[in-house]
């Protein structure tokens, strides 16, 4: 693969995608937001992925220096193979954005892959990383679920 394509998925080069919101742009919607904070998981731009984070996000309780720590024992045994954004909705009536989508990826080896359903919020001037919560991979590939709306269907 070619290394200068950005390594969210779209097939463009870094530059002409996640590339402007990893040095600090604000992202315009959900989706965008989520595909610059994988890229930055998989080059290890630490500082993306904390200043995207809500204030109300259950890391921000944590020091920045324990943050980066972890990020960057993550960042040594984790590498990711692909993403995949498979649905966003909202904003709702409280402001969240959605996105449902699955990783591909390795941690120390052994296959870490999962499917997470994000919400984002507007704070602090743009689009802001609130909660994860992991959605059950295997159960999403047998039921064929592809959007928000089947997954809360089979809840
Ligand atoms: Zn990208």
């Amino acid at each position: 693969m070619n290394d200068r394509l950005c390594p969210c998925g779209t097939g463009r080069p870094l530059e002409a995608c996640c590339g402007p919101y990893l040095d600090g742009a604000e992202a315009p919607d959900a989706p965008t937001l989520m595909r610059s904070r994988y890229t930055a998981f998989v080059r290890g731009h630490h500082a993306h992925l904390l200043r995207t984070l809500h204030p109300e996000h259950e890391d921000r309780r944590l020091p920045t220096r324990v943050l980066r720590e972890r990020l960057e024992k993550q960042a040594k045994r984790a590498r990711y193979h692909r993403l995949l954004v498979l649905d966003h909705d909202g904003p709702d009536a409280q402001g969240l954005h959605r996105v449902l989508f699955r990783v591909s990826m390795k941690l120390a080896g052994a296959d870490a892959s999962f499917a997470e359903l994000s919400s984002f919020a507007v704070a602090e001037g743009g689009l802001r990383y609130l909660t994860g919560e992991l959605v059950d991979l295997k159960g999403l590939e047998q039921l064929g679920v592809t959007t928000i709306a089947e997954l809360e269907a089979h809840r």
